[in-house]
């Protein structure tokens, strides 16, 4: 590996994403700092597509902390929905977000409805300063399908209600390893890695 920041900020103050990255980026000797740690304030994330949101949040971090800076953005795209609720996911059934709200709406949408694929997406870019002309963008999937009757109680958001067809379990079934290896997050976090190796 060349030359890579060793300190690095994590435009999300998610506890969860925070040790997700952490673990995963030490293998390569890079140390997470979540921006709360510099006292930043989330960014704005008014933009419709996954890769300009978390474009803004990496820029953002950066520009306030000096930094190289690592955002991701997420969601989960339904196909019988013409993909919403996508970048809208976390809000999807208004302020203030609430999982549980979410899952009703989704599940009222899909009412009637055969066609129950639906994708997780996650976006990650890495700026090595706030202005840079050369991001880092990398993007994860993780294909399954809406069910009515949720199941399982780990992980969050959609989970109880994504089912993984080849397991015949939802993701909220399935333990936080197995989950980060199928994950879009997961998948999203390995391309990062191989690139970061190959940075300059
Ligand atoms: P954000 O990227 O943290 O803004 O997440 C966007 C939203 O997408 C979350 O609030 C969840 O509703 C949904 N989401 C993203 N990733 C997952 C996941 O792994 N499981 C369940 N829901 C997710």
């Amino acid at each position: 590996m060349k030359q890579i920041a060793k300190k690095i900020v994590l435009a999300s103050n998610n506890a969860g994403k925070l040790r997700e990255f952490s673990q995963m980026l030490a293998t390569i000797d890079i140390e997470v700092l979540p921006q709360v740690h510099f006292n930043i304030p989330e960014a704005e994330e008014p933009h419709i597509t996954f890769v300009e949101n978390a474009l803004a949040k990496a820029r953002h971090a950066a520009q306030l902390t000096g930094l190289p800076a690592l955002a991701d953005d997420s969601g989960i795209c339904v196909a019988a929905l013409g993909g919403a609720p996508g970048v809208f996911s976390a809000r999807f059934a208004g302020e203030p977000k609430s999982d549980e709200r979410n899952n009703q709406k989704l599940i009222a949408d899909l009412q009637g409805k055969a066609d129950r694929r639906a994708h997780y997406v996650a976006v990650l870019v890495f700026v090595h300063h706030a202005d840079d002309p050369q991001p880092i963008v990398v993007e994860g999937e993780w294909h399954g399908e809406i069910i009515d009757t949720p199941r399982g109680s780990n992980g969050f958001g959609y989970d109880p209600y994504f089912l993984v067809p080849d397991l015949d379990q939802t993701a909220a079934e399935i333990s936080a390893e197995e989950k980060n290896k199928r994950s879009h997050r997961g998948k999203a976090l390995a391309l990062l890695i191989e690139r970061l190796k190959l940075d300059v």
